[in-house]
């Protein structure tokens, strides 16, 4: 019988009795103060990462500064390595790497923080790492379909540095910076002018558009890096977005995590947490990124209640393995990190070494599912060229179908069937 929607509800009458007090004795007011004291010094107190990597590095390079200038963000970012010819006294260059000396118009510039030149292994080329920030004489080969703005964001920019392509968020691009640049980076039209923050004036075109579109309930703040911003600018980016009734949510895009993890300090994340529902996607590549300064950058932010996610882009000789890649994301979620995508390598200009085919990305995620977690397996998208948007690529665990029975296969290929009864 349908219920009457005018039906009075009747609340049962409920009695709150006071809980029974635990055995023992009660907490004195000398304990409370004792507690107190030692939450204050051991939750409270700033106590930056510093691993016997890092400590040998500085003394080797920088024998001039000390454990707190390494761990000052500002002093890595002025600190970085700007040109070959600096990068040569770290690392022994191959002559691949060596010829980019030349003429680089086209391709980012280089700037590579101290810490995360520490993770680099000076005499070999192929380390992943080392190939993701070092530029090899590849970056100057144009291969068929690579362009400057392989996914027309200017296209679909109604305003400057705003990207509004699908219908309910909008990326909001606050900086041209980066602490370290990638080599295969999708903005290097932006990143590659080396230019410094755009400032604070530059967004309130974008803020404007963002005030008067209603439909927009997410904003994807990045750039460049927002993080390589001082805490007043990010915090004033925020209150202005939160001060948007219809911006349900911000997320922050940002790889200073794992290139400058000491940028992330106890008043930057107690700024940030003023201003949830806030996200944060954190560009990883390879698990050899998750070092004690990252693992401890990232409980700060998650501490901070702040949702991380990471995005890896699959690159050729670097991450292109399932067992690689497996690595990574257990690594990750063992920092309270959940993958969440993986992307196909945009055909930007001089990145072709880096593409693998798009089989795969599709390989790698079969070798994941159902082989590991779920929360291990990211969305494998491909960005589609000419501003498509992400499309994402699964593999086919479809086989057939007999009559009402769908046939499908799991992941160790043994083929089962499904009553699909239409
Ligand atoms: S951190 Fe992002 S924006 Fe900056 S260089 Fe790397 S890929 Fe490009």
């Amino acid at each position: 019988m349908e219920k009457n929607p005018t039906e009075k509800m009747i609340i049962p009458h409920i009695e709150f009795v006071d809980e029974e007090e635990p055995p023992g004795q009660r907490t004195s007011k000398e304990e409370t103060t004792l507690l107190a004291e030692y939450f204050k010094t051991n939750i409270d107190q700033e106590k930056p990462a510093l691993s016997c990597r890092s400590l040998e590095f500085l003394k080797t390079f920088y024998p001039e500064a000390s454990s707190q200038d390494w761990n000052n963000w500002q002093w890595q970012i002025k600190n970085s390595v700007r040109s070959i010819e600096k990068l040569s006294h770290f690392i022994k260059l191959s002559d691949n790497e060596v010829k980019p000396a030349g003429h680089n118009g086209q391709s980012l510039p280089i700037r590579i923080s101290p810490y995360y030149l520490s993770l680099l292994d000076p005499d070999n080329p192929e380390q992943a790492l080392r190939k993701s920030v070092v530029p090899l004489f590849d970056e100057f080969l144009l291969h068929p379909g690579e362009d400057a703005d392989p996914l027309s964001e200017e296209h679909d920019s109604p305003v400057p540095n705003i990207v509004h392509r699908y219908p309910d968020r909008v990326l909001f691009l606050v900086t041209g910076f980066c602490s370290t640049y990638c080599r295969y980076c999708t903005r290097t039209r932006m990143v590659a002018k080396d230019k410094c923050h755009i400032g604070v004036k530059a967004w309130e075109v974008g803020l404007k558009y963002i005030e008067e579109h209603n439909e927009v309930r997410d904003v994807l703040v990045s750039g460049g890096d927002p993080l390589t911003m001082p805490d007043l600018q990010i915090e004033y980016l925020l209150s202005r977005l939160r001060n948007i009734p219809h911006v349900e949510i911000i997320r922050i895009g940002t790889k200073i995590p794992v290139v400058l993890p000491q940028r992330i300090t106890l008043p930057l994340v107690t700024m940030l947490k003023k201003y949830h529902p806030l996200y944060m996607s954190i560009h990883f590549t390879h698990a050899d990124e998750i070092t004690t300064e990252v693992q401890s950058a990232c409980e700060k932010l998650a501490n901070a209640g702040i949702p991380l996610g990471s995005q890896t882009v699959l690159l050729k000789g670097v991450n292109d393995d399932v067992a690689v890649m497996k690595k990574l994301m257990h690594s990750l979620l063992r920092i309270r990190v959940r993958p969440y995508y993986l992307y196909q390598c945009d055909p930007v200009v001089g990145t072709g070494h880096f593409r693998t085919s798009v089989e795969k990305g599709i390989e790698i995620i079969e070798g994941l599912r159902g082989h590991t977690s779920g929360y291990a397996v990211p969305t494998y998208v491909v960005d589609a060229p000419g501003g498509g948007g992400k499309i994402p690529l699964l593999p086919d665990y479809k086989v057939g179908r007999e009559n009402d029975s769908l046939l499908l296969r799991n992941y160790e290929n043994k083929v089962f069937r499904y009553p699909d009864f239409t």
